[in-house]
C-alpha cells in the first residue's frame, strides 16, 4: 500500500519563473516528496533551465522526472482528491469577504495534512497557482478542498516555493506522526465501548453524590464537564474499570462513615 509520501502529488500551474519551480522540487525532497506535475509552465523546457537546475540544487532528479502536461484536468488524472492552495482566502477574510458557498471547503493546512496522512485511500493532488495571478475561480473550483496558509492578513501572499515547502512540512510531520501512532497503538489497551463508558459515568455520578461534590438537585456543568474531560482521553477499557473501582471505594467509603 502507498504511504503518505507516494500518495501526494504537488502541481505547479502555469508558473513563470524556472526558480520557482527549481525551488519546488527541493521544497518537495527535502520534505520526502517526489512527484511534481506541471501545467502549462511559461517555458516549456523549464526543466532545463539553469535558474530551476540551480536552484533544485541536491533535487535535480526531482526535476528531471516532473511531467509537464497542458491542462489541469490532466495533472489531476489518477488522483481522487484535489486541493486548491490559494492566498486569497485568508480565515478572517474568507469567512466575511469570500462568498464560502461558491468555493470548495476551507481548511488549515495542518487539518489538512492530518487528513491525508490518516486517510490510505486518498491519492491527492496539491494544486499551487502561477506567481502573478494565482488560481482562476475555476481551477479552484475543480478542486475537492482549499487550503489557506493562515498568513499575516495585511500580507498574506507567499512565495511559490516557499509556500510548497510549508504544505511539505506539514504534509511530512502529519506522516511522521501517524506512523508514530501507529507503533504505539500496539501497545495500547482496548479502547473502551460505549456501553462501558456509560456505565462508568453513572458510577462515578453517584459516587460524586454519595460524597456531596455533585448536589443531585442541583447538578450544573459538571457530569458534561467531566463527558468532555474524559471524551478527550480516549479512554481504555482498563481505565474505565480504575475509575470505577474509584468510584465503588468511594460509595463504600461513605456508607461505612455513616454507619459509624
Ligand atoms: N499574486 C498571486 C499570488 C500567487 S503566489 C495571488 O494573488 O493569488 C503563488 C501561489 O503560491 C498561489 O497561487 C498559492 O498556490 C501559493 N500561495 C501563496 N501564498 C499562499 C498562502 N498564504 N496560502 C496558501 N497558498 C499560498
Amino acid at each position: 500500500m502507498a504511504n503518505t509520501f507516494e500518495r501526494i502529488r504537488f502541481v505547479l500551474v502555469e508558473t513563470s519563473h524556472p526558480g520557482n519551480v527549481g525551488s519546488t522540487a527541493r521544497a518537495m525532497k527535502t520534505m520526502g516528496f517526489s512527484d511534481l506535475v506541471l501545467v502549462n509552465p511559461r517555458d516549456p523546457e523549464v526543466t532545463r533551465h539553469d535558474e530551476a537546475i540551480a536552484l533544485a540544487s541536491g533535487a535535480g532528479d526531482i526535476l528531471a522526472t516532473a511531467r509537464i502536461v497542458p491542462t489541469l484536468d490532466e495533472a489531476l488524472a489518477g488522483c481522487n482528491f484535489s486541493v486548491a492552495l490559494s492566498a486569497r482566502c485568508n480565515f478572517s477574510v474568507a469567512l466575511s469577504a469570500r462568498p464560502r458557498e461558491f468555493s470548495p471547503p476551507l481548511f488549515e493546512p495542518r487539518q489538512l495534512a492530518e487528513q491525508l496522512a490518516a486517510d490510505s485511500a486518498l491519492r491527492t493532488a496539491l494544486v499551487f497557482g502561477s506567481e502573478r495571478y494565482g488560481l482562476s475561480n475555476e481551477q479552484v473550483s475543480k478542486c475537492s478542498a482549499l487550503v489557506s496558509v493562515p498568513a499575516n492578513p495585511v500580507y498574506s501572499s507567499l512565495n511559490l516555493a516557499q509556500a510548497v515547502q510549508v504544505i511539505a512540512y506539514e504534509c511530512r510531520v502529519a506522516a511522521l506522526g501517524e506512523v508514530h501512532t501507529e507503533n504505539t497503538t500496539i501497545f495500547r489497551g482496548e479502547r473502551a465501548s460505549a456501553e462501558q463508558v456509560e456505565g462508568m459515568f453513572t458510577h462515578l455520578e453517584k459516587a460524586l453524590v454519595e460524597i456531596e461534590f455533585l448536589d443531585a438537585d442541583n447538578p450544573k456543568k459538571l457530569m458534561p464537564r467531566l463527558r468532555r474531560l474524559f471524551a478527550r482521553a480516549e479512554l481504555e477499557a482498563e481505565e474505565v474499570n480504575i475509575l470505577r473501582g474509584i468510584a465503588t471505594q468511594l460509595i463504600s467509603k461513605r456508607q461505612r462513615i455513616r454507619k459509624d
